[in-house]
């Protein structure tokens, strides 16, 4: 294990997050970001008893954790089929066989799932909370994300990151700009949490664009903050990626006249700034 990662645990599992979900039915709910490979997080969602994780890509980090908070895995949250965001599935399936996995129903799965789509809803039965589904072709062809009105909690995977999106491995710039314009209409107030640390690096692409925005400078300075003394800079809202987030900034003047396209649409507009973000 890199140093890193045992340096964050303590930290991570005693991290809480007291926003807006803890009501009175849920008093006793948290969500832990469980550290994997380089910069991935694995959430996790417990009442004390029991839990559900986002995307394990790795078991060994997810059993250690239910082991250290003494929880029982009972829901297995999926958003796309890439290997570091369901490499983990079948060994935790095999140390909670009786534990339901929710995948994209546009993507193949060797392990028993229940196919979903933006026409169903879930209920993670056990933490009391209902999630819709949004489908968001772009990252890949299938992913999705689970997002709750009730707790204003969205789980979007590859697709929306601090200050950055996912890269188009399989869908159009046309695919993912509509995806993250959904994501961009959710109440200001949502948590957003993502699967990658990568809002550092998606900071300083996004000054070269907007030097002057004072939102951005300052998500600079305090993410630099969290990222030093250990802590992760997600989840993120959707009123801060607003203000920040080139990707859903599209229509925002200053990033038109630094790309030098003046007359160009948002599409085109966010097509450049994904492609020169693959190469930053
Ligand atoms: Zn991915
Ligand atoms: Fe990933």
């Amino acid at each position: 294990m890199p140093a890193v990662v045992a340096d964050l645990s303590d930290t991570l599992l005693t991290f809480e997050y007291t926003g807006q979900m803890i009501d009175s039915m849920n008093h006793n709910l948290q969500i832990i970001p469980i550290p994997a490979f380089k910069d991935n997080y694995i959430w996790l969602m417990h009442n004390g008893a029991q839990c559900t994780v986002v995307d394990p890509g790795d078991a060994a980090p997810v059993i250690e954790a239910l082991k250290r908070l003494n929880l029982i895995l009972t829901t297995i949250l999926i958003t796309h089929h890439h290997h570091d965001h369901i490499g983990g599935v079948t060994e935790l399936l095999e140390a909670f066989p009786k534990a339901l996995v929710y995948a994209p129903a546009l993507e193949q799965y060797d392990f028993n799932h229940i196919a979903i789509n933006e026409t169903n809803t879930i209920e993670l039965k056990d933490l009391n909370i209902p999630f819709t589904i949004l489908d968001l072709p772009g990252h890949t062809l299938g992913h999705i994300a689970y997002y709750s009105a009730a707790h204003k909690l969205l789980f979007c995977g590859d697709t929306l990151f601090g200050a950055g999106c996912g890269r188009l491995f399989e869908g159009t710039p046309t695919q993912m700009y509509h995806s993250l314009q959904k994501l961009a209409v959710l109440p200001s107030n949502t948590a957003v949490y993502s699967t990658h640390e990568y809002t550092l690096h998606n900071l300083s692409f996004a000054l070269m664009f907007e030097p002057h925005n004072h939102k951005l400078l300052n998500r600079q300075k305090s993410t630099q903050e969290l990222r030093g003394a250990g802590i992760p800079s997600l989840p993120s809202t959707i009123e801060l990626e607003l203000a920040t987030n080139p990707f859903l900034r599209c229509n925002n003047k200053e990033i038109h006249s630094a790309l030098k396209l003046t007359s160009a649409t948002e599409i085109e507009i966010f097509s450049k700034l994904r492609e020169l973000r693959n190469h930053y």
